[in-house]
Order: structure tokens, then sequence, then C-alpha cells
């Protein structure tokens, strides 16, 4: 394996995948021409004319329509996975329009050979650590997708998450859960625990698989004494990206879809766009990472601490040609990043560091319990011989009650304390089984950080009544009668009662041991470590078969890197090493040149109207969603503006505040001086004395000048009623209408009508007449 170099560049491979049989039917043309061993791909624009020269785009490795999975994991991701476990973060990703094969290259099909990257890569984990000698290993894994700028866990039903930043591990997703996982069923398990999730979003959102994010993480942490004897943790991240299409969203949608799809769906991909160009750009001071959730999460891949390999896909189809040319240009542009990959030692948050830790405290504990059960036993014989030999001493003196029942009491005070003791061992083991359930739950959240037991003897319980203590059992002296059968009784009673407590107790003390145990081992298999096959003879020669293998694929891999650079030497020194035997040869071969030069140019001018055709399209949707944006602003405000009072608004407006770690604005909490003043409920101002409630002043003025009502002094409108007769409408009943209206020749209502009134329509005038400002 090659030594890691300081600043690598992000290795971009392009993927072609054959024709589909709509397109076959279609009678679509090939569009693309694939060098696999110049790592070489030439497109031919379907509406040019035949002399234009195609665009070829060279990159690490070029795959084409035969290309089979193994292929590309033996070339591209093997020695990245190696990587990780050495220690190094990784990210694959796929990126290119939707059907070129991006989800197939990643995950892929359940045949054998035709399995992705993602299941390939857990085969390559796990055989590797069973190849390790001296090496302990946990693997964990999680998924996630990321759907219209929000963080889905793929593992935990409709969990949406936040991204959370940490000076020590960078970018992560607080409460992202994982599952540490000991083989390959596990791994592949999780994977399908996780697409199911997908898919079930699929069916709910139209067309979710070409518009979402996903992503699957392994952590592979590897312990290893070090030089200095002491144990060293590495951790390798592998990501494994399937990106949402990377086609122009249609802009002619639903206005309020439009919007969303325009600024949030293909948010993360322009985004991502931007981020590539800052980084290749080098004169940018700022990488604007924050724009989206997707590139705040791949920030360490895209120019940090990570190894990085973009997958591009491509189809051959004519009709895409415009798609796979801006893929291509993309891609092209991404080779430029330089990462700074490096071996995460030591790091904080490692699990297995805590594991270990675990592990070391659960073995001290059983170890401790095997002492504590040995203590017990030695003194449960004591106690067992000491009341034997009471026994036998009562019977021998059955018949002297006085002086016998003194020995007894004493003994039975002895016994108490026995209990009492017992009791307090007993409340011991139950905070310790406390314990151990906390232990348990690590098991099953294990991102959670394993907690301390409790192992501190707690303070005697003393019994606080008569009746809690187990000396209730036992005969006193004020119960006891001296008649002999009765004296006995009780005896085997206790004898009994203390055996099932010591069953009761040994049975206790057994599960405990087996819970522990049983947590032992289950956070033992967790960890993994090999070095079991390797003397394995097949095993030994698969190893040796794969490590030739990818020594060719090395070579492979050099070949292609001389064979690219000497095709750029060789046009620009070419002319260095020819001669001429004439003037003529001469004028020929430089004016081929010329030729070739001077179509080469016009590939580039060619190339340079392409990017600003490109750019003004892009800039004109960008400014067709700045004026969307700007129109919803404008009836934003309008409502504001007019429909919320200003004191209101300005309130809001104080208390708001933008939180740039969610990309949300946030209601500031209320501080607890202020919550404590708005929970009090404001008092009633006093009122003047005399009076039962506040008055006005002019209420007060009126009171006593003594004129008119209280009342009536406090009203501000003057109402008179207006006691005129109210009003009246003629009803002409002999329209037919009415009969209509009020039902058929046998209604009750005709009857009714029979009796209406005439009403005058003419006295038409308000109830009150009069309404006068005080
Ligand atoms: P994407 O995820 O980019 O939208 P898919 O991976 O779903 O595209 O691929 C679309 C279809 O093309 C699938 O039916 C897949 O099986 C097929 N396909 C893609 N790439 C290949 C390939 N290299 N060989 C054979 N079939 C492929
Ligand atoms: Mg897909």
């Amino acid at each position: 394996m090659s030594r890691p170099k300081p600043c690598e560049a992000v290795k971009v491979v392009v993927r072609c995948r054959p024709f589909n049989r709509r397109e076959e039917t279609m009678d679509n043309d090939n569009i693309l021409e694939v060098n696999s061993e110049l790592g070489q791909i030439t497109l031919r624009n379907p509406r040019a004319s035949p002399e234009e020269l195609m665009k070829s785009f060279t990159f690490d490795a070029v795959y084409d329509f035969e290309s089979k999975q193994s292929d590309i994991y033996d070339d591209t991701v093997r020695p990245l996975v190696d990587s990780v476990l050495q220690g190094f973060n990784g990210t694959i990703f796929a990126y290119g329009q939707t059907g070129t094969g991006k989800t197939y290259t990643m995950l892929g099909m359940p045949t054998d050979n035709e399995r992705g990257i993602i299941p390939n890569s857990f085969n390559h984990i796990f055989t590797q650590i069973s190849r390790s000698q001296n090496q302990q290993y946990l693997v964990r894994a999680s998924y996630l997708e990321i759907y219209r700028e929000e963080v889905r866990d793929l593992l935990c039903k409709d969990k949406k998450l936040d991204l959370k930043e940490n000076p020590d591990s960078g970018v992560y997703v607080k409460d992202l859960s994982s599952v540490v996982t000991k083989n390959v069923m596990e791994l592949e398990h999780v994977m399908n625990i996780g697409d199911e999730s997908r898919s079930v979003g699929f069916t709910n959102m139209n067309e979710r698989s070409s518009r979402s994010h996903a992503i699957f993480m392994i952590t592979v942490e590897c312990s290893e004494k070090g030089a200095d004897g002491e144990d060293h943790i590495r951790v390798g991240k592998l990501n494994m990206v399937d990106l949402a299409g990377s086609e122009r969203q249609s802009k002619t949608g639903a206005k309020g879809e439009r919007l969303k799809e325009a600024t949030k769906i293909n948010l993360s991909l322009s985004a991502l766009g931007n981020v590539i160009s800052a980084l290749v750009d080098g004169k940018s001071t700022h990488i604007p990472y924050r724009d989206s959730k997707l590139t705040r999460l791949l920030q360490d891949s895209l120019g940090g601490n990570a190894k990085t390999v973009m997958v591009a896909t491509l189809g051959p189809a004519s009709k895409h040609y415009e798609e796979s040319l801006t893929t291509l240009r993309y891609a092209n542009r991404a080779k430029n990043i330089k990462n700074k990959p490096k071996i995460n030692e030591d790091p904080k948050d490692a699990l297995l560091r805590e594991f270990q830790e675990e592990i070391a405290r659960l073995k001290a504990q059983l170890e401790e319990r095997g002492m504590l059960a040995k203590e017990r036993r030695r003194r449960r014989r004591n106690s067992r011989r000491l009341t034997k030999s009471m026994i036998v001493e009562d019977v021998a003196h059955r018949e002297r009650d006085a002086e016998l029942w003194k020995a007894l009491e004493a003994e039975w005070k002895q016994n108490e304390e026995y209990y009492i003791k017992e009791e307090d061992e007993s409340k011991v083991k139950e905070e310790e089984e406390k314990g151990i359930s906390r232990f348990n739950s690590v098991d099953n959240s294990v991102e959670g950080s394993p907690k301390t037991t409790v192992t501190s003897r707690i303070p005697i319980h003393r019994f606080s009544s008569v009746e809690d203590s187990p000396k209730k059992a036992f005969p006193t002296s004020t119960h006891s009668s001296p008649g002999a059968r009765e004296k006995w009784k009780p005896f085997g009673e206790k004898e009994q009662m203390e055996k099932e407590r010591m069953m009761d107790d040994m049975q206790k003390e057994q599960e405990a041991m087996e819970k522990i145990i049983e947590k032992y081992k289950a956070m033992e298999s967790k960890i993994l470590a090999g070095g079991k096959n390797i003397i394995d003879h097949t095993n030994e020669q698969q190893k040796m078969l794969e490590l030739k293998k990818q020594e060719i694929a090395e070579q492979i891999r050099r070949e292609r890197e001389i064979q690219q650079q000497v095709m750029a030497q060789d046009e620009e020194t070419g002319e260095l090493r020819e001669t001429f035997s004439s003037l003529q040869q001469e004028v020929d071969l430089k004016t081929k040149k010329l030729k070739r030069l001077y179509a080469k140019l016009q590939l580039v001018k060619a190339e340079i109207g392409d990017v600003i055709d490109e750019h003004v399209v892009t800039r004109q949707e960008l400014e067709q969603t700045q004026n969307e944006l700007t129109r919803e602003l404008k009836f934003k405000y309008l409502l504001i503006e007019n429909f919320i009072p200003p004191k209101e608004k300005n309130k809001i407006m104080n208390r708001l505040h933008f939180d740039s770690e969610e990309d949300q604005w946030r209601y500031r909490p209320f501080l607890p001086s202020e919550s404590k003043s708005a929970h009090q409920v404001k008092r009633r101002p006093t009122s003047v004395v005399g009076y039962k409630r506040p008055i006005s002043q002019y209420a007060q003025m009126a009171v006593t000048t003594g004129a008119p009502s209280r009342y009536r002094a406090e009203n501000v409108m003057f109402l008179e009623l207006d006691m005129s007769p109210p009003s009246m409408y003629n009803l002409n009943l002999n329209g037919a209408h009415l009969e209509q209206a009020f039902g058929g020749p046998g209604s009750p209502r005709r009857d009714l009508l029979a009796n209406v009134p005439f009403r005058d329509r003419t006295t038409v005038s308000r109830r009150v007449r009069k309404s006068r400002s005080w």
C-alpha cells in the first residue's frame, strides 16, 4: 500500500451505463466513447456538424458499459476502504443525472456479482478484520437521508435530526442512531432497514429517490498496542453517498412547490458545486460549506481530512447530451480539489475506549462479587452453627425456663442484628443490580456513554417500626409461653425462614452474576479481534491472491497515469524531436500542427461559449427564483404592516434571533426575571376609597354634584330608548309563491299564516332614535 501523502486530490472516476430497453427502442445514438486504458471519455454533440471536434475529458478511471461492479470496487474503492481501516476518513459519492446508475453503483442488486459498493465494503471490512492480528475492532453503522434540507434518520422512522459542530470531531448529526455490528449479515440488515424506510418515502413522495441524498456511514475503530506499550485507538469513518439526481429541476411546477424545489431540493447540489468551485478556484477565502446540510456534512470530504472518491455516472443516449456534458464538467472540476487526509488517532469520542473501560469494570465487578459471595457464605455458615448449638442446648434444658429465656432473648437480639445486616446487604445488592440494568441500557443505546456502577456501600438502613423488623417472626418474651411445643415451633419457622432467605439471596446473587456475565459477554462479543483464521491455509492463499490483485490494479493505475502524462507532454514537446529533410516538409508538418492547434482553439472557444451560456441560464434561473422570493416577501410585508399592530410587531422582532447553527429564526427564551414577572398576575388598581370599583374623574364629579345616577354618569354614550311601535311590513298573502314557500295544501303553516296580522311597511324606523355622545 502506498504511503499517505500529506495532500491528496479527490479521485474522480466515470461510469457509463448501457442503453436501457426504452432507449434502445427509441433508436437513440450512442454519444460516448470510452477509452478505459487512458481513462479518457469523449462526448459527441448529436447536433454538431461532423467536422466539429468531440469533447474529451480525462479522469482517474473510466468504466464503460461492460464494466462489472467488482471492477469498480477492486480498482477504485478497495484502496479507500483499506485506508479507512487504517484510521483515515473516506467518502465515496455517486453523482449524475437520475437513471444513470448512481443507486446501481452504490447499492446494486442482491445477486452476488451485482452487489454495489456499499455491500461489497461490508465483506471487505470484516475480511480484513478477521485477518488482523493483535488488534481489536468496533464497527458501527448509521444511515441517513437529506431531503428538502431536512436530515432524516433512516434507522429510526421519522426522526428529524439537526447538525451540530464540535471542535474535536467537526460537523456531526446530533442523536443519529448508530448500530454496533459484528458481522456482514448485521451490516446488511442495517442497510436493508434503511432502504425500506427510504422506499416508504418513495411511495409517499413523488420521485423522492431522485431528490434525496442518502448517506450510509460506517465507523471503524481499531485499538492496537503502540510502541509505548499503551493501547492506541484509530478511528476511520466511511461515508457512502448516493446523491440526488443532478438534472436541472423543471421550472414549470406549481408555484409554492416550485419555489421549494428551487430553494431547497437543488440547494444542496448547487451548494456542492459552489463548494467545489471555491475549492478549485484557489483565490476564494470563503468556502460556502454552510450553505447546505449536505456540504456541511461532507465538509471534511471536500478539501478536508478525508480521502474522497467521486463516481460520476452517465447514460449513453444522445437525448441526455446536455446533462452528460454538465456531469463531466462538474466531475472535471472536482478532480482539482485537494484534501489533507490524516489518521485519526485517539479521538476523545472513541466508543471502543468506552467499551474497553466498561468491560474492564464489569470484569472487576465480577471478581468483587465472587469475593463477596465467598464472604457471605462464610458468615452464613457461622450463623447456622450458632443457631444449631443453641437449639441443642435448649433441648437439654427444656425445663429450666427463666434463665433459658434470657439466653434466648440474647440470641434473638443477635439474630436480629444478623437480619439487619442481611437486609443491608440485599439493599447494596439491589443498588448494584440497578447499576447492572443501567449497563444493559448501554447495549441498546449504543451511542450513549456507559454509566458508572453504584459500588459504594450505602448507609445501613434501620427498621423504623417494630412491625417492619424481622423480629416479628420470632417469639418475644411477652408473647412467649413456657410451653415446650410453642417454644420450639418458632425455631422451626425461623430456620425455615432463614433457609428460604438464604436461598433467595443466593438466587438473587446468581441472577445478578448472570446478568453481569451476560452483559460482559455481549460487550466483549461486539469488540472484534482477528487472527483466528490466520492459520487457515485457504484464507492465507486468498489473502495473497487479493494482494496480488491489488498490486495489479495499482500497476494499471500507474500505467494510466504515466500514459496520460506522456500524452500531455507529447503535445507540448513533440516538435522538438522532429527533424525536417526539406523546407516543404517542415511547412507541411507545421501547417498540420497549426490546423490541429486551431481546431483545439476552436474547441476551447466553444467550451467558453458553452460555459457562458450555462452561466446565463443559471443566472436567469436565479433571477427568476429571486423574483419569486421578492414577491413572496412583499406579500408577507403587506400582511405584517397592515394586520399586525406595530407594538406587537416590535415585540416579536425584539424576541427573534437567527440561529445560524440550525439556519432558522428562533424565539429568544424569556429571561428568568422577565418570565417571573410574566407569570405574575397583574393586580387591579386600587379603587378610590369608598367606591367599589375604579371610577373616572368625571363620574366622581357627577357623584359629588349628585346629578345623574352612578351608572348613567359613567356611560359615555347617551342611549334613549325609542318607544314608538315596532317596524311593520305588509305581507301580500294572495301570491302563489307563499304556498311554495310554506309547504303544500295540507301544511300546518297555512293556518299559521292566516293569523299573521298585516303590518304597515311605511313605519320603518330605527328602534334607537337618538344616540349622541355625552
Ligand atoms: P439513479 O440512481 O442514478 O437514478 P439507478 O441506479 O436507479 O439510477 O439506475 C437506473 C436503471 O439503470 C436501473 O434499472 C439499473 O438497474 C440500471 N443500471 C444502471 N447502471 C447500470 C449498469 N452499469 N449496468 C446495468 N444496469 C444498470
Ligand atoms: Mg437512485
